[in-house]
């Protein structure tokens, strides 16, 4: 394939968790899907949705989804992009602030999706590690790359990190700071803040995971109105189908429903871990719907595969930094318990 352009003929591509062709076999834990369904209220919305009408285009401007959007958090619409999942606006911040040959940085371990979208653009990659005391490491008094991901809750790993760490980076890097807060909102703090005070920061979310949407692909970022209308130049004119745009107002309107979701993962979450440590597995606290865990032999491909053995699917990463672990996604009560049992037996 000599017609392609270099970097995409050398670039992996991103490998999504396994998604089995029969559901109903597997305990899916893998890609931290939400156990709930959506609000019955989005339901509502889509069907209201489906019909004649949709033979016309969809509001390019997602405008009654921006509004939802804005009376939650509490921004004007023109501080709102929605996103055909919020992949689709890490790739477009990416197209809009990072030129070929020029460079990105984040964590590392982090969503591993950003090499993939740097890979695209030809973009090179420089990370960074963490210590104990919230210092990157080797990190230049002034970092001088076009962008900077912080995924906030860190993903795989879900710890969250303190504002004045997010705040003083936003002041170190000269480019932007894109802060992912897929994992936000089952957390007690996120960065959202910060947009308003640091004109580099933007924030980003997803719908997939809190709100049970992951099949609807809806996500957002929250930045200035400069930096919006510069990603509204880049997307799909029509990014958002009429369904998505009906779910998406719905769902963010319907904070009761989404709140005694949240309230169950968190509980859980904070159950399954405590029980993980009962088998001396090692847990990181996590402010995220998933935990990222080390059975005692340090063998997570073994744990990998003794729960795949039982129809259980949970992320196995083999870079080195996590090789020793899992992410295992918090699914409900009954699937936690069934999960336990396994690491119970392998102990
Ligand atoms: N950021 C992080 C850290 C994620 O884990 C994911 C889900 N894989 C995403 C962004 C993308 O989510 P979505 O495109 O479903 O909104």
């Amino acid at each position: 394939m000599t017609r392609l352009r270099r970097n995409i003929a050398e670039m992996a591509g991103y490998v999504p968790g396994f998604q089995p062709r029969d559901n109903q076999t597997y305990i899916k834990l893998n890609t931290n899907e939400n156990p709930y369904p959506p609000s019955p209220k989005v339901i509502e919305a889509i069907l209201a949705e489906v019909g004649e009408g949709l033979r016309k285009y969809p509001d390019a401007a997602s405008c009654a989804a921006r509004e939802a959007a804005g009376r939650l958090y509490g921004f004007d619409p023109d501080w709102i992009i929605m996103a055909n999942g919020s992949d689709e606006v890490l790739n477009n911040l990416i197209r809009a602030f990072v030129g070929e040959g020029q460079e990105i940085a984040y964590v590392q371990p982090s969503y591993s999706y950003y090499a993939t979208l740097a890979a695209i653009q030809g973009a090179k990659v420089r990370t960074f590690g963490l210590d104990e005391e919230w210092n990157l490491i080797d990190f230049p008094e002034r970092y001088q790359g076009q962008l900077f991901f912080l995924v906030n809750p860190n993903a795989p790993l879900g710890f969250c990190y303190p504002l004045s760490f997010i705040e003083e980076l936003a002041g170190r890097v000269d480019g932007m700071l894109v802060v992912d807060e897929a994992y936000a909102d089952f957390a007690d703090d996120n960065a959202l803040e910060l947009v308003r005070r640091c004109d580099n920061v933007v924030v980003t979310r997803t719908l997939s995971k809190s709100y049970s949407l992951a099949g609807m692909r809806l996500g957002l970022a929250i930045a200035r109105p400069e930096v919006i209308a510069a990603l509204n130049k880049i997307r799909d004119h029509y990014n958002l189908d009429r369904l998505a745009q009906a779910a998406a107002g719905a769902a963010l309107d319907d904070q009761d429903y989404f709140r005694s979701c949240i309230e169950k993962i968190c509980a859980t979450r904070d159950w399954f871990c405590t029980e993980l440590r009962v088998l001396d597995w090692e847990v990181i606290p996590s402010s995220g719907n998933f935990v990222f865990a080390v059975p005692p032999d340090r063998n997570g491909l073994r744990a990998y595969q003794a729960l795949f053995e039982r129809n259980i699917l949970v992320r196995h990463f083999s870079d080195p930094l996590l090789a020793h672990g899992l992410r295992i996604s918090i699914g409900s009560r009954e699937e936690m318990e069934q999960t336990l049992a396994v690491l119970q037996e392998l102990a």
